[in-house]
């Protein structure tokens, strides 16, 4: 059995972090490959060194000292390799990363230094081969991950480690330089070793212990989800409820490897399995999670029988395309179609776009709904099972909650509600209510 092992930053931010990594990876001989992310903040006061590193590009660029900020990242990494007793040094290494920066190096190269050095520092730790990220993850010219030439070299390099640690984040470009994934990148990294590596397991290590079933900043301590589907996940990501970064559930996906989202400070805790078809037993609610966004905008179009005519769909998304607007949801009746936005992406365009549907499509009434709430209620016990949608307008309704648009999407896996703003804590707590409590 092969398992990938990923920690993320606050996992890796000190010395004692680094212990209980130690612990958990040579607790089962499984956890193979190891992927590390840059020292997070210790404390809620601190500076992620990504964030450090980041500033000492800007500050190179401004011409401006780098000297100071560059003095924190280095005893980050001096403290820690201090406090576990390395006979080990990154001088050489922190030298250079100084000079590359003051010679204005690219800003992903600086930002990928990070998990570079702290690579670095827990394969000493562990007594585990470091193998760079740069030898064995590819970008190609339009800067997308090449993953058929990564699963092929790193399985390739891998082959030849029973054990090893690479730096999560970045991985290189066609013409040799680093390119990095977006922020919180390392999550892809552990997920594309895994499919490399063909694993049987993806642990993705953190400081929470999995998914709960709601936002904690809503809803007072909401379970955890032992289970979720790949599918379920990616509904209420899109939703707003993260723990793992969007793109990295493609690469296992693909090879159905499941996730297990872990906890560095509570390792004994089960955490989260993400998995590509639940186990049937473990459904024990018909909902897996709830989550919502706030900042959305309708745009309600009426006409009549515009039910029979050709294209009316058609032109009206059109005029969002030309405006380089992506619509989040289409509810329609048979005269009746609206297109839900978010604020934001038509906040500068909103006069023009309802100009161009008015001259495109000659609606009766064309009105813009503005401080709308989506919250998505997600879980696969809910397709087949009778009088959820019920369950969920008539408590709804009881809490004086006015639903303003309903979407079910087609695998009935999820019902989408549109709520005003004000409404947004009031619905998910309802929901929450009626589901899930005791
Ligand atoms: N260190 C990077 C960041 O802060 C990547 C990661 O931690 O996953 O975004």
């Amino acid at each position: 059995m092969v398992k990938v092992v990923k920690f993320g930053g606050s996992s890796l931010a000190d010395a004692k972090q680094f212990c209980k990594v130690r612990d958990i990876v040579t607790s089962d001989t499984n956890r193979k490959y190891v992927v590390a992310s840059a020292p997070g903040k210790r404390d809620s006061h601190d500076t992620k060194v990504t964030d450090l590193l980041l500033l000492c590009f800007r500050l190179a660029k401004e011409k401006r000292s780098i000297d100071e900020t560059f003095a924190k990242i280095e005893n980050r990494y001096r403290d820690i390799i201090k406090d576990l007793e390395l006979d080990f040094s990154l001088d050489e290494d922190l030298a250079g990363i100084k000079i590359a920066i003051l010679n204005h190096a690219g800003s992903d190269y600086i930002a990928s230094r990070g998990e570079y050095l702290n690579a670095k520092v827990l394969a000493n730790f562990l007594g585990f081969p470091f193998v760079d990220a740069e030898d064995g993850i590819f970008f190609d010219e339009k800067g997308v991950l090449d993953l058929e030439r990564t699963n092929r070299k790193l399985a390739k390099i891998l082959s030849l480690h029973e054990f090893a640690v690479l730096p999560g984040f970045y991985g290189v470009s066609p013409d040799g330089t680093v390119k990095t994934f977006s922020r919180g990148g390392s999550d892809i990294t552990g997920s594309i070793v895994a499919g490399a590596v063909g694993a049987d397991l993806y642990e993705n290590w953190t400081d929470v212990s999995g998914m709960l079933m709601a936002d904690p900043r809503c809803i007072k301590d909401p379970k955890p989800i032992p289970e979720i589907t790949y599918r379920e996940l990616r509904e209420l990501s899109y939703m707003g409820a993260t723990v793992l970064h969007e793109d990295a559930i493609f690469p296992v996906r693909k090879a159905q490897i499941p996730i297990n989202i872990r906890n560095t400070n509570e390792p004994e805790a089960p955490g989260t399995m993400i998995v590509h078809k639940a186990s049937s037993n473990t459904v024990d609610t018909v909902i897996t999670g709830i989550a919502g966004k706030k900042g959305i905008t309708a745009i309600h179009i009426e006409k009549d029988m515009m039910n029979s005519e050709l294209g009316f769909g058609r032109r009206v998304l059109e005029v969002l395309e030309s405006h380089g607007v992506s619509f989040e949801h289409l509810p329609s009746g048979i005269d009746t179609m609206s297109v839900l936005v978010t604020s934001d992406s038509i906040s500068e365009c909103k006069g023009s776009i309802t100009a161009e549907i008015v001259k495109k499509v000659d609606p009766d009434s064309i009105t813009l709904v503005e401080n709308l709430s989506l919250i998505a209620v997600v879980g696969r016990g809910m397709s087949g099972t009778e009088g959820i949608a019920a369950r969920i307008f008539t408590a709804l309704a009881n809490a004086h909650i006015n639903i303003r648009m309903i979407d079910q999407g087609s695998s009935e896996m999820n019902i989408i509600v549109a709520v005003e703003e004000k409404d947004h804590q009031k619905t998910l707590e309802t929901i929450y209510n009626e589901f899930i409590k005791d």
